[in-house]
């Protein structure tokens, strides 16, 4: 019986069940203290009762394993995580983190772009959430990666590679394909 289990004891059968790529929403509502998801290590605390995610995730207590709209809490804050590690901390806070705390109760929230992109992350499709909002949600948070920049950067500079030569023309220089 959970309820009979020392700390000790739960800590130890934390320790067991721990897999860093564990990929079961299950696993994870059934920790006591810590678990991991997908590579995510997670831990088991909430701030005002609401999880949440900042480089890992943290996942309130209480909540039941075999519930899947639980389930999805995990899976939904495991999107985040990914936004964490595309955009890092300081525009995670700015872009993700703050506006989330500030849209709590908006009965569109998971319209809202910082969330959309989360969802987007993992292919959680919401009733009343459109395609078009999950991709407005990801071009948002692309805005603020570096490594989305760097890849369309690099694609420009790939296509401007490949011209064949140098066109000139008066003062105008064009590229010939
Ligand atoms: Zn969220």
């Amino acid at each position: 019986m959970r309820g009979t289990q020392t700390i000790t004891q739960m800590v130890k059968t934390d320790l067991n069940n721990f897999k860093l790529f564990n990929n079961s929403p299950k696993v994870v509502l059934e920790s006591h203290y810590f678990s991991a998801y997908r590579g995510a290590p997670v831990i088991r605390f909430s701030v005002d009762n609401r999880s949440f995610s900042f480089g890992m995730l943290f996942i309130q207590r209480g909540l039941d394993p075999n519930n899947e709209s639980h389930q999805l809490i995990v899976k939904h804050e495991y999107g985040h995580f990914l936004d964490f590690w595309k955009i890092g901390p300081l525009a995670y806070l700015a872009a993700v983190g703050i506006p989330s705390i500030l849209s709590k109760g908006n009965p569109n929230y998971y319209e809202l772009k910082w969330e959309a992109s989360a969802d987007n992350n993992v292919g959680i499709k919401r009733k009343g959430v459109s395609q078009e909002a999950l991709q407005r949600g990801t071009n948002y948070t692309n805005k603020f990666s570096p490594y989305h920049h760097l890849k369309a950067a690099k694609d420009k500079r790939k296509q401007t590679q490949s011209y064949t030569h140098i066109r000139l023309v008066g003062n105008s220089a064009t590229f010939v394909y």
